[in-house]
């Protein structure tokens, strides 16, 4: 979100394009699945700690839901717009397609910054985004769950409100709950574990032993912790990683030859995943520029903070040594990094396959909350595992059959099931 004029939800209708163009898709087809079937925009009045009242905007896109309800994150940010939500909520589609959960694909946002507002102010703006939407969202129709810059508890204000309107228990109108409030155990890790099950498999097709490989990370939030923490556990070495600093207003990247210290670097890092500089700098990190994590001489690059990250004015300075990309994070590369990327021969884990592990473990929570009958850590990641396992190899094979770039196979999968599933629903 670093340039003004990059269009996010462009470039997820570009990425689909590309793909729509290969397969065979009337037009009718095309043209209702490369835009949202529903789009909600609403103000989120606030009556503020100092008695004035301030006005948020809040949105909802419901990109598509033949295949099931519509699932997808709210993140509160500062530079939210529409056309984030938009991409955001079509990418969900996608990512439920591709690991083949029935579910569609939806996201929310509040243009806000939670650094600033107390915990009251946040409550309020949770509480006022679900009474905006209490008709259109459900447990049957579009079920939220926690994102950039919303946790748990904000997810439990939400659930809260929405039982109160409605007069009962809906534990599966969200996902991303306390556990002990009907959270799946397992779904704190979910997201970055399921990156580093696909990174695995990548590995291992590439004939590269994990312990022999080091890599870099854009990002110290939740992705990005837990796919460190599972590198880790593999093999790998983790020397550099940034994240953005609230006080500069500025990102920065955080290097050590050695490999990273994941349990001391979480020590000096904030709610946000923002590394306190000083104390990295007392720990002997060297403190670089925020896109140094890009430049750095490695195997793997982990992007998992945010979109528009590798682009066409940046994607030369990755080093030749890079093997493969795994993406943490929603949109990271753009269009014209991946041309530089494919022809690179760079291995890439495409957005909306690594990342998947977020929603594959929110639909076993919300499995388990409708069943109210909840599985042990290891169940959830094992099934996790299986799943994002078996998503990864369909896709590299298609890849590999139809000689196309790793991005473009992901898309072929999941936009060939959800045109099926609109024809089969004769809604196309
Ligand atoms: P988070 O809020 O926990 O962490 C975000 C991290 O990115 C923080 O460390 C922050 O400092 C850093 N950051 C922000 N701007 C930066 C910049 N310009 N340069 C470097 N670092 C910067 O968020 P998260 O949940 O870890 O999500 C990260 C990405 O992964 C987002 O794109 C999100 O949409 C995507 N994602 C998250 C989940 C999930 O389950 N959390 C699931 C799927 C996709």
């Amino acid at each position: 979100m670093d340039d003004k004029s990059f269009n996010p939800f462009a470039m997820a209708q570009a990425q689909f394009d590309k793909v729509a163009d290969t397969l065979d898709l009337d037009g009718g087809t095309r043209e209702f699945l490369r835009n949202p079937m529903r789009e909600y925009q609403f103000s989120i009045p606030v009556r503020m700690d100092d008695g004035t009242t301030h006005t948020f905007r809040g949105f909802r896109v419901q990109h598509n839901d033949a295949r099931g309800p519509c699932k997808g994150g709210i993140r509160f940010h500062p530079q939210e717009t529409i056309n984030t939500v938009r991409a955001l909520s079509m990418w969900m589609t996608w990512k439920c397609a591709v690991v083949d959960i029935p579910l569609g694909g939806g996201k929310g946002g509040v243009v806000c910054d939670p650094h600033n507002l107390s915990a009251r102010e946040q409550e309020q703006i949770c509480r006022n985004w679900v009474r905006q939407l209490a008709k259109n969202v459900g447990p049957l129709s579009d079920i939220p769950a926690p994102d950039v810059m919303t946790s748990a508890q904000h997810m439990l204000w939400m659930l809260d409100e929405f039982e109160a309107i409605h007069g009962a228990k809906y534990p599966g109108f969200i996902t991303g709950k306390p556990v002990g409030m009907g959270g799946s155990l397992g779904r704190t890790e979910a997201t970055g574990f399921g990156v580093i099950y696909t990174l695995r498999e990548a590995l291992k097709q590439l004939d590269i032993r994990p312990e022999e490989t080091v890599a870099s990370v854009q990002g110290f939030g939740n992705v990005a912790q837990y796919a460190i923490r599972l590198y880790e556990q593999i093999g790998g070495k983790v020397v550099c990683v940034s994240c953005w600093d609230q006080a500069d207003q500025k990102s920065y990247s955080f290097k050590k030859d050695d490999g990273v210290n994941l349990d001391t670097l979480l020590e000096i890092t904030d709610r946000f995943g923002g590394i306190d500089k000083d104390k990295a700098r007392d720990l002997g990190y060297e403190i670089l520029a925020g896109e140094a994590w890009l430049e750095q001489d490695v195997d793997i690059l982990i992007p998992a903070a945010l979109e528009n990250q590798i682009t066409g004015a940046n994607a030369d300075k990755i080093s030749p040594r890079v093997k493969v990309i795994a993406e943490g994070a929603n949109g990271p590369t753009t269009p014209e990094a991946d041309k530089v990327i494919e022809e690179r021969g760079i291995f890439i884990i495409p957005d909306f396959l690594a990342n998947a592990g977020g929603v594959t473990c929110s639909y076993f929570e919300q499995v388990q909350s409708n069943m109210n009958y909840f599985w042990e850590k290891d169940e959830v990641l094992g099934k996790l595992d299986v799943k994002m396992t078996s998503a990864f190899i369909a896709v590299s094979d298609m890849a590999r059959k139809r000689k196309l770039y790793m991005r473009d196979a992901a898309y072929v999968i999941a936009i060939a099931r959800v045109a099926q599933a609109c024809r089969d629903r004769g809604w196309v």
